[in-house]
């Protein structure tokens, strides 16, 4: 059977999340940024929380673990590059590994930039990708403790994820993240409608996300710098997408 999903929100603008595999009962939070929304998830779902799924060390991802552990016995599975900045880790990961949440199979795929170790898991079989602060809808995380060429490449894997990978996010940034794309691309289409669709989704209380990589590549800004158009938009016409890159993330953080 196929994976189930319950979205929620937690802390201020994070995104919470649980994977469920109905064939085993198994249950990941991914990430976990506080306790009780996620409790209150799994009350209304009636499903028992059995692992914790960290994409990266920052507290609104992970201040929600050790309550969590303590009460449910959870296994907590953590980017190895950042386990002794995360607590109650059990499982360390690394490129390439897999990790199960019952019978469903997650890859997992580094993704420095944001923080060094940033990890997001793809669950193929079932078109699913969790990938934390490094790609937002129509954003992307700050470079925080990478660089900007690191950022680029994780963003580019992620890109290449299969076009119909339905992602989801750590963040709630849709809204403020369109505002921004279009000073970068006026006339892009695709990312017009985008924002009305967007608006309307935000004004109903629903939520932006999930979204497909397919779609974020026809609208995202971020992960358009090696398009011909994208750099020609910010007079950087020939540029190598690297620095197309750099300085569209450096204009969004004065946005
Ligand atoms: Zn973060
Ligand atoms: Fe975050």
């Amino acid at each position: 059977m196929t994976a189930d999903i319950r979205l929620f929100r937690c802390l201020s603008d994070n995104y919470g999340v649980l994977l469920h595999d109905p064939d085993t009962g198994a249950t990941a939070a991914i990430d976990a940024p506080e306790a009780p929304p996620i409790e209150t998830a799994l009350r209304a779902t009636g499903w028992n929380l059995t692992d914790i799924l960290v994409t990266h060390h920052h507290a609104d991802h992970t201040g929600g673990i050790m309550e969590l552990k303590n009460k449910h016995k959870c296994r907590v599975v953590a980017p190895a590059a950042e386990a002794a900045k995360i607590p109650g880790v059990d499982e360390t990961v690394k490129e390439g590994d897999k990790t199960k949440v019952g019978s469903l199979t997650g890859n997992v795929i580094e993704t420095p930039g944001h923080t060094l170790g940033h990890i997001a898991y793809w669950f193929h079989a079932d078109k699913l990708a969790f990938v934390g602060d490094t790609l937002f809808s129509i954003g992307c995380g700050r470079v925080i403790e990478g660089t900007m060429d690191q950022m680029w490449s994780s963003l580019k894997k992620l890109r290449d994820l299969p076009d119909d990978t339905r992602i989801y996010v750590g963040h709630e940034y849709t809204l403020a993240n369109i505002k921004f794309a279009l000073t970068i691309e006026p006339n892009n289409a695709a990312l017009k409608s985008r924002a009305a669709e967007a608006e309307k989704q935000i004004a109903g209380g629903h939520f932006t996300i999930p979204v497909t990589i397919g779609a974020e590549k026809k609208e995202n800004p971020f992960i358009r710098a090696d398009i011909a158009e994208v750099a020609a938009g910010i007079g950087m016409s020939g540029k190598p997408a690297n620095e197309v890159f750099a300085e569209i993330r450096m204009r969004k953080n004065k946005f």
